[in-house]
C-alpha cells in the first residue's frame, strides 16, 4: 500500500542482521529452541548480582533522588557529561592516555556508533572543486561483523581482503585453524592509490572468529592507517578491559587517529544500550552533532548503572574474575561436545581466543551453510550461517565462506549439547546426499 524511499527500501529489506535479532527474539519466547545463534550475553550469577545491586541503590539511596535526576533530564548530546568525566578519569587510571571528556562520546549502543562511524569516513566525498569520490571502509580481515554491513546510507561500503588461513593446534590438539591478515594484499590495494579508502576497521575480539589480531598485527594496521592518513577504527565490543574476553596476551592502545569503541552490552547490559567511543575531539562532537539529530541525546540509563561499577573498578574486576573465566569454561565445554559429537566429520574450529562464538568449518560441505542454518532452524536449532559475515567481498568463487558456521557459548551445557548434536546429524546428512 505505501511505496519507501530508496532509503527505506535499503533499510527494510532482508538484512543478515534483521534476520539474526529476528531470530533472537523469537528463540527468547519460545521454550525448546537451541539458541546458538545471536550475540545475546550469558546471564552470569555473580554478575546479576552485581548489576541488581547497583540498582537496589540507585532506588535507594536519597529516595532515588540521583536516579530520578538522571531519567528525568535529557543528557547533552555527547552524553552524560558525570559519565564522560569518569570513563575518561578510568581510561586514564588505567591505560595513562591523556583523554578527558572531550575524547568521549555516547551512543545506543556500540551498533548506533558504527552506523555513524561508516558513514563519516564512508560515501560521497565532495572536495573544493566540487569532485565527488565515494569512499569505502577497509575492512581488513574478513570474516568481520555481519552488523557492519548494511549500515552505509550511501555508495561506498565495504572493502574486505580475504584472511590467510593457518592450520593450527590447540591445547596440542589438531582439528584448528587461525586466520591472518594478508598484508601484502591489504598494502597492495588499489583503492590506497585512488585514495577511496576512508577508514579502516576490525572487531578485536573478532566477531565472528574468536580471533584475537595480534598486538604485531595491531601495530601494523595502526602503522598503516596513519600513512595513508585515514582513522583506524577498533571495535572493542568483547576486548579488554571489559568485558575482557580475550584469552591471548594482548595489548590495548589508543592515540588520536584510533576511534576505540567500547560497549556495556558483552558484560552482559545489552539492554541498556550504552556505547562509549574514544576518540579525536573532532570526531566526538560530529558524534554529539548525530546524536543530536537522531535521537536528541544518548540514553541515560546505562550510564546511571555502569558510573559506579567504573568508578571502583568492579566492572573491571568482574571481567577478570568472572566474566572472562565464564566464557573460557564455556569454550572447553563446547570443544569437548564437538569432539565428542562428530568424531568423524572434517570439522575445523577457529583457535578460540576471545568473543563469545565459537566459528567452525566443515571443508568441502555440500550444499553450504546457508542450507544447514535452514534446515536447522526447522528443527530448533539456531546457529548463523557464514557467508553474510564476509562483508566486503565478493563470494560467488570463494567457497570457504559457504563452509562456516558461527555458534555461540553463552548458553548453558544442556542446550550446547542438544545444539551441537543437532549440528552433527544435519552435518553428517549433507556430506553423506551430497
Ligand atoms: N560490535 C561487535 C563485534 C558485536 O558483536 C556487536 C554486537 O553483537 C556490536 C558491535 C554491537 O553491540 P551493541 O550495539 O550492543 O553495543
Amino acid at each position: 500500500k505505501f511505496n519507501f524511499s530508496d532509503f527505506g527500501q535499503k533499510f527494510t529489506r532482508e538484512s543478515a542482521i534483521l534476520q539474526l535479532m529476528d531470530d533472537l527474539g523469537q528463540a527468547l519466547g519460545q521454550d525448546g529452541v537451541n539458541m546458538l545463534g545471536g550475540g545475546n550475553p550469558a546471564r552470569i550469577p555473580a554478575v546479576n548480582a552485581v548489576f541488581a545491586e547497583v540498582l537496589r541503590d540507585l532506588a535507594q539511596v536519597d529516595g532515588a533522588a540521583a536516579m530520578v535526576e538522571n531519567i528525568g533530564n535529557y543528557s547533552e548530546p555527547q552524553g552524560d557529561r558525570a559519565f564522560l568525566q569518569t570513563v575518561a578519569a578510568f581510561l586514564r587510571r588505567h591505560y595513562g592516555w591523556d583523554v578527558s571528556a572531550d575524547n568521549i562520546a555516547l551512543t545506543n549502543g556500540s551498533q548506533n556508533a558504527f552506523f555513524y562511524l561508516f558513514n563519516l569516513f564512508g560515501g560521497a566525498f565532495t572536495d573544493a572543486n566540487g569532485q565527488t569520490q565515494q569512499k569505502s571502509v577497509l575492512l581488513p580481515l574478513a570474516p568481520e561483523y555481519v552488523g557492519y554491513a548494511d549500515t552505509p546510507v550511501g555508495g561506498g561500503g565495504f572493502v574486505a581482503v580475504p584472511p590467510r588461513i593457518e592450520t593450527a593446534t590447540f591445547q596440542g590438539q589438531d582439528g584448528f585453524f587461525k586466520y591472518r591478515v594478508d598484508f601484502d594484499a591489504l598494502e597492495q590495494l588499489p583503492q590506497w592509490a585512488d585514495g577511496s579508502i576512508g577508514a579502516v576497521c576490525c572487531s578485536r575480539p573478532t566477531n565472528p572468529t574468536g580471533n584475537v589480531l595480534t598486538d604485531a598485527e595491531m601495530a601494523r594496521l595502526d602503522a598503516l592507517a596513519q600513512s595513508r592518513g585515514v582513522p583506524l577504527i577498533i571495535d572493542n565490543a568483547y576486548g579488554m578491559p571489559f568485558p575482557n574476553i580475550i584469552h591471548t596476551p594482548a595489548q590495548l592502545n589508543w592515540h588520536e587517529n584510533i576511534i576505540l569503541c567500547f560497549s556495556l552490552s558483552k558484560v552482559g547490559l545489552p539492554g541498556v544500550r550504552c556505547g562509549i567511543v574514544v576518540a579525536h575531539p573532532q570526531i566526538v562532537r560530529a558524534l554529539a552533532a548525530l546524536n543530536a539529530v537522531v535521537n536528541l541525546a544518548p540514553t541515560r540509563f546505562g550510564a546511571a548503572v555502569a558510573a559506579p561499577l567504573l568508578a571502583n573498578d568492579c566492572l573491571k574486576t568482574l571481567s577478570e574474575q568472572h566474566i572472562r573465566p565464564f566464557y573460557r569454561a564455556q569454550t572447553e565445554t563446547a570443544l569437548r561436545l564437538l569432539r565428542e559429537a562428530m568424531p568423524d566429520v572434517p570439522l575445523r574450529v577457529h583457535v578460540p581466543e576471545g568473543a563469545i562464538f565459537l566459528w567452525l568449518w566443515f571443508e568441502g560441505l555440500p550444499q553450504g551453510t546457508g542450507e544447514l542454518y535452514r534446515r536447522l532452524k526447522a528443527q530448533g536449532t539456531l546457529v548463523l550461517p557464514g557467508e553474510p559475515f564476509f562483508v566486503g567481498m565478493d563470494t560467488a568463487d570463494y567457497p570457504h565462506a559457504r563452509e562456516c558456521i558461527r555458534i555461540s557459548i553463552a548458553q548453558d551445557e544442556a542446550v550446547l549439547a542438544r545444539g551441537i548434536a543437532a549440528i552433527a546429524a544435519a552435518v553428517r546428512d549433507l556430506y553423506r546426499d551430497g
